[in-house]
């Protein structure tokens, strides 16, 4: 069951930098994956309103990886944001990354190890 988690100010002053149009109030950070993602590091999904839900499976905020799960995670905060409706529409998200069979879900990140 994915918990909603705060990021510490060092980590969200440098996404700030890295994103400054990002609109990190519709932002909402998870660790744990819900059960729909699957095993990726960092999941983002739009499910309709305002919200924007980004997950990571494994939240270690010093650690490089969870930087750049995070750091590509909000890549698609930013896509999600810039597409026509603005994420607002539940599904819009999915013809961006998927054909019909994973509505609303973007990309999963994985990493060779
Ligand atoms: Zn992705």
């Amino acid at each position: 069951m994915p918990l909603p988690i705060s990021l510490p100010a060092c980590l969200m002053d440098c996404y700030k930098v890295l994103y400054p149009n990002l609109n990190f109030s519709r932002i909402t950070f998870y660790e744990g994956m819900p059960a729909v993602a699957g095993s990726p590091k960092g999941f983002t999904m739009a499910p309709g309103g305002p919200d924007i839900n980004i997950y990571v499976r494994e939240y270690l905020p010093c650690s490089k990886d969870t930087f750049l799960t995070i750091a590509h995670e909000l890549v698609h905060a930013v896509q999600i944001q810039g597409m026509t409706g603005g994420g607002y529409i539940p599904g819009s998200w999915a013809p961006k990354t998927y054909s019909g069979t994973m509505p609303k879900f973007c990309c999963r990140r994985r990493t060779k190890s």
